[in-house]
């Protein structure tokens, strides 16, 4: 058994193992979704998810006719959402931190140009083979920043963005807040000044929830589908951008993998990137 929860505890459930699939997602409406740079579903029989929380602040987005993307409103954690056919749970294991071990990479094709594979884990341009008959997903390509400015925005289109210096730092981050707000394996950031970002569209639609017992730990997501959105931190003199809500190429990659020690049990860390417990050196 294993359990999940939103960010800030609102939501949780537990998922009884074996599971049916767990997979790497790549495409562009996940990393939007997640903020992440990619997400990682166990795709469960219903029966063997159980809620332990009331839905009170359960919010549901539909990304399209045939899918759910449920989150919670009071955090913006994505949470298990059932699939067309009412048959399975589709649960973000970054809510959880023992959980099943992934087995392939999906939608490829889709990956985020920052982000290596290097596992020898099987990949798949598009679905799984189960899934093949799947309608064809129209992936969303980065474009070219222009000018120097890089656009994104919410999987809804309601907050658009841009970020118009570098980013001074980029990190893969694996703390239990970070994973959970994320919903994903890892959070991948990037910084710039608190002057380095505009929204250009839905700042009203902005929420933020900040860990209680956290000194600065804030997310920022759309209240509308649950989107992670870049946070300003005018005291710290920082923006923290969430990589998955780039519409544009940054052309700048990750430089390390932080927080380590709190990483997900399920999740295995290939490459060479410097790793560090806690705060880079
Ligand atoms: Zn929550
Ligand atoms: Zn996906
Ligand atoms: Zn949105």
């Amino acid at each position: 058994m294993s359990t999940g929860t939103c960010l800030c505890e609102s939501v949780s459930w537990e998922i009884t193992e074996p599971v049916d699939s767990t997979y790497h997602c790549h495409c562009s409406m996940c990393r939007k979704t997640h903020g992440a740079s990619f997400a990682t579903y166990s795709f469960v029989p219903i029966d063997q998810v159980k809620w332990t929380s009331n839905m009170d602040t359960v919010i549901n987005y539909s990304s399209s006719a045939s899918l759910d993307r449920p989150f919670c409103g009071k955090c913006g954690s994505v949470i298990p959402g059932k699939s067309s056919d009412n048959k399975f749970y589709y649960v973000p294991l970054g809510c959880h931190g023992d959980g099943p071990k992934p087995d392939c990479h999906i939608f490829t094709d889709s990956k985020a140009p920052w982000i290596g594979i290097a596992d020898d884990l099987p990949q798949y341009a598009a679905h799984p083979p189960e899934e093949e008959d799947q309608p064809v997903y129209q992936n969303k390509e980065l474009s070219p920043p222009t000018e120097g400015v890089l656009r994104g925005g919410c999987l809804c289109g309601l907050v658009q963005f841009e970020v118009t210096e570098p980013f001074r730092a980029i990190h893969n981050c694996h703390c239990t807040r970070c994973r959970r707000a994320r919903a994903a394996a890892f959070t991948t950031n990037g910084f710039v000044s608190s002057e380095g970002v505009r929204f250009t569209s839905g700042e009203e639609h902005i929420k933020v929830y900040k860990v209680p017992s956290a000194k600065f730990f804030t997310h920022s997501f759309c209240d509308t589908c649950g989107s992670g959105v870049p946070r300003i931190d005018v005291a710290r003199k920082i923006s923290v951008i969430p990589m998955g809500s780039l519409d544009d190429d940054p052309r700048q990659e990750p430089e390390d993998h932080i927080f380590v020690e709190d990483k997900a049990k399920w999740y295995d860390i290939v490459g060479d990137l410097p790793m560090f417990d806690q705060y880079p050196k």
